[in-house]
């Protein structure tokens, strides 16, 4: 028998980094000593106040069946405490709140829920890639919004055609940003919610590095006037916390659309275990710890370092606002994917082509700073070490 394999998956963007990831497993097995600054992936452990809660809720027997279908009600009631004190926002947890399994997660299955075949999801390019996967799989059709340094990586809402917006049933928007590090201001988020409330689409704003901001600390969109009608923020445990591994996270907003997520996920999911949501409950019980503080602190240290070693080489860099993420104008000009190969080639340091995140993020590479400051430095260091002046962009 001949297995082929159902149509949407080669819809899907090609994979960019196959080539990257093909050096660099490569790289290692041939005993190079790689940086790996690809995968935004937090290298340090979960605060152990978090294990613990975990090890403790573990043994109690009521976690060991199906978890409540729109999440543990103890969760939910302290996500809504931790968004009344940091966000000053107001949430119901059993209509306004539903727990996740990861924002990823609720980003895939977010447009079965929303979207009928030949609706239009907007999708800001450079972007996550999973808003345009998910739409693609509910047979929606994604329409780029380019994201432009010199617009401080907001989309052009005024460029959207009204043909596209009469169709439009979802818009996407990551603040802050990955991959740019980039943080809209409330001015930003008014003018989105004014044109969903025009054209009768759904806001869904990823919020997973709402917490990882060194300055002034990000809004959340529900917190603007009418945002709760047209909107739906996602929030992660996984940055904020050091947590991917767990997969925890709540979507939060307009009622509807999270009664139907919940419906979605009732059939595909049964929730997150009982036990992960309890740990989840003690770590935004317990935000104010110095220890959450520090991996901010942390990331502040990484960024200051990598960015100071890259401006001296010529890369088109400064400090971002937010994330743990430095995206990185090519020196001379290159195109990312050979800056990217050099970079591995010549210094054995893994960056992300910008490519890889869409058309518009030619010209740039993604370095996350998730490696400790000490090899980070290092990284730096070999990376001036190349001769990019030889460079000729291809
Ligand atoms: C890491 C990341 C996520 C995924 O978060 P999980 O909660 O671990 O699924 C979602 N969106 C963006 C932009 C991310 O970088």
């Amino acid at each position: 028998m001949a297995f082929t394999r159902a149509r949407r998956l080669d819809e899907l963007p090609s994979y960019l980094f196959i080539e990257i990831d093909r050096k660099k497993k490569a790289a290692i097995a041939a005993g190079k000593d790689v940086i790996d600054l690809g995968v935004g992936d937090p290298d340090r452990p979960t605060p152990t106040f978090v294990i613990e809660e975990m090890a403790r809720a573990i043994y109690d027997p009521k976690h060991h069946r199906y978890p409540f279908d729109d999440g543990a009600p103890e969760f939910k009631r302290e996500v809504a405490a931790w968004f009344r004190r940091r966000f000053g926002v107001e949430l119901d947890p059993a209509t306004e709140l539903l727990s996740v399994i990861g924002t990823k997660e609720a980003l895939g299955h977010l447009p079965l829920a929303c979207l009928n075949p030949g609706d239009v999801a907007l999708i800001p390019q450079p972007g996550y890639p999973v808003y345009q996967s998910a739409t693609i799989f509910a047979g929606g059709r994604p329409y780029v919004m380019p994201l432009a340094e010199e617009r401080g990586w907001l989309p052009e809402l005024e460029l959207i055609p009204g043909d596209v917006l009469r169709r439009t049933r979802l818009m996407f928007l990551n603040y802050p940003n990955n991959p740019t590090g980039a943080v809209a201001d409330r001015a930003f988020f008014e003018r989105c919610i004014a044109l969903a409330q025009r054209h009768d689409f759904i806001v869904v704003q990823d919020a997973a590095y709402s917490e990882m901001c060194f300055d002034a600390p990000a809004p959340s969109i529900l917190s603007l006037p009418g945002a709760r009608e047209c909107c739906i923020e996602l929030h992660s445990l996984s940055k904020t916390f050091n947590m991917t591994g767990w997969r925890l996270g709540f979507a939060a907003g307009n009622p509807d659309v999270v009664t139907a997520l919940a419906k979605v996920k009732g059939n595909v999911d049964s929730g997150q275990f009982g036990a992960i949501q309890e740990a989840g409950a003690a770590a935004y019980r317990e935000y104010d710890r110095p220890e959450i503080a520090a991996i901010r602190e942390t990331y502040r240290r990484r960024r200051d370092v990598l960015v100071d070693g890259l401006r001296r080489v010529g890369f088109g860099v400064r400090p971002p606002a937010a994330t743990f993420y430095v995206f990185a104008g090519c020196p001379g000009g290159i195109d990312s994917m050979t800056c990217a190969t050099r970079m591995l080639e010549e210094a054995s340091v893994v960056a992300i082509p910008g490519i890889g995140f869409g058309a518009a993020g030619e010209g740039y590479v993604r370095f996350a700073l998730c490696a400790e400051v000490e090899r980070i430095a290092e990284a730096a260091e070999r990376i001036a070490k190349i001769r990019w002046s030889s460079v000729r962009g291809s």
